[in-house]
């Protein structure tokens, strides 16, 4: 009988078509105001439109599926200086980032921490966290963070 530790593979390895994968989750969000206080002079913004931004997130591990973050959000307009400005979602991601802040950490970790060449990282992201990032895509995470470092010693030591 196969004890825990038996190898199966990915469910997905092979598989060459991009419609074969599992379909993502989506999950929405919204950052949608009528009113913002504008970030240059402090007054209140009026909302100008709503956009929806995708986010690729950590996936499900329970069905194997993808996961996308749908954030509708305000775009507004300030009637005082003229500025053009967003709903704040930096608690999700990076301004222009695909990805949210999950799984730039996931990855970024996959790297310094254990010391994972790119490629092997991003496949790791799409085995275990049903995410695909491509490799140069993680290189600039980690580069923009500082770089690679040798991986940490264990907190606890003997
Ligand atoms: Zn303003």
């Amino acid at each position: 009988m196969p004890g825990p530790g038996r190898y199966s593979p990915d469910a997905t390895e092979g598989v060459t078509r991009v419609e074969d994968l599992p379909k993502a989750k989506i999950a929405r969000q919204s950052r949608n105001y009528k009113r913002r206080r504008c970030p240059k002079c402090g007054r209140s913004a009026y909302r100008l439109r709503t956009v929806v931004r995708r986010l690729h997130d950590l996936g499900d591990l329970v069905s194997g599926r993808p996961r996308e973050i749908h954030v509708c959000y305000s775009q507004h307009h300030c009637l005082g200086c003229g500025a053009y400005f967003n709903a704040d979602m930096e608690d999700l991601a990076l301004p222009k980032s695909h990805y949210t802040h999950r799984v730039v950490h996931t990855a970024v970790r996959l790297v310094v921490e254990d010391g994972l060449p790119y490629r092997s990282a991003s496949w790791h992201q799409w085995r275990d966290h049903r995410v695909f990032v491509p490799f140069a895509t993680i290189q600039n995470w980690v580069e923009a963070g500082g770089g690679k470092r040798r991986p940490a010693t264990s907190p606890v030591s003997i």
